[in-house]
């Protein structure tokens, strides 16, 4: 059934949950100017249909698991990176996300190159693309003690995120 629907409705098996821009857009839900507005005409810029034609490159199975048929999880296999301190390294981006991707337009900011840097940056600092773009905490990585109410308790665990926030702070 996904199969035969999926190419014809949404296509996220194409664009992965990309395809959920353009539908927020049109139904004034998408994030934009923090909150402030719902939709944007510039919106068409990152419309699912532009990572499925010049973005994913769909050479690798992109799902969770094999027999996924969807697989909806896409990536940008090579990207150049254009800012920061690892600028002109060719990247993968996992990748971007509709949250990641909304978490952009949040900022007013409408081009896919700013959405694959923000995804790729994020990731490399182990930093969480919604969390950082609402400013909940200055580096965006869990506290212990927000971990702990979360319901968290594998220690192993907590060293990761522990050494996440040490990387981060320098
Ligand atoms: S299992 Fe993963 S790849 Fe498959 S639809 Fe769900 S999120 Fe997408």
């Amino acid at each position: 059934m996904l199969r035969e629907h999926d190419p014809k409705e949404l296509r996220l098996s194409k664009q992965g949950t990309t395809a959920l821009s353009d539908i927020m857009n049109t139904n004034n839900i998408l994030p934009v100017n923090n909150y402030k507005f719902g939709t944007d005409e510039r919106e068409k810029r990152i419309f699912g249909k532009v990572f499925e034609d010049s973005i994913f490159e769909q050479k690798y199975p992109d799902g969770c698991f094999a027999g996924c048929n969807l697989a909806c999880t896409k990536a940008c296999e090579n990207y150049q990176l254009l800012t920061g301190p690892f600028k002109g390294k060719t990247v993968a981006v996992d990748g971007p996300e509709y949250e990641t991707a909304a978490a952009v337009t949040n900022l007013g900011i409408f081009d896919i190159p700013s959405i694959l840097e923000y995804a790729w940056y994020c990731d490399e600092y182990a930093m969480d693309t919604v969390y950082a773009a609402k400013g909940y905490v200055s580096n965006s990585i869990p506290t212990d003690e927000t971990l702990q109410r979360l319901g968290f308790e594998d220690k192993e665990f907590f060293q990761i995120v522990k050494a996440a926030r040490q990387r981060v702070a320098g």
